[in-house]
């Protein structure tokens, strides 16, 4: 059993562990109010399964690397902390 972080964030549609982290997919059909749950079969091939960042659209095996839901998601801002690559201390740019 591996180590499964705690969401901290939760928006209409997708799920963070960490701030900056990637946004991942809910699985609308499990997900209940106050109880999100990020949808883990958006990879769906053999034996690999895993979540997808609405984000950046990356999706990788939870079996293989398990350090993907604590990864920073490379196209949410650092300063506002929403999508865009903003930056440069942002106001959204
Ligand atoms: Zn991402
Ligand atoms: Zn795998
Ligand atoms: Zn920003």
């Amino acid at each position: 059993m591996g180590f499964k972080p705690e969401i901290i964030e939760v928006t209409d549609e997708g799920a963070r562990y960490v701030e900056r982290g990637h946004l991942f997919y809910l699985d609308k059909w499990i997900s209940m109010p106050g109880a999100p749950h990020v949808d883990s079969w958006r990879l769906n091939s053999g034996i690999h399964n895993g979540p997808e960042c609405m984000v950046c659209h990356k999706v990788v095996c939870d079996h293989c690397n398990k350090d993907f839901r604590t990864e920073v998601c490379e196209l949410v801002c650092g300063v506002c902390l929403t999508a865009g690559s903003h930056k440069m201390d942002c106001p959204n740019r």
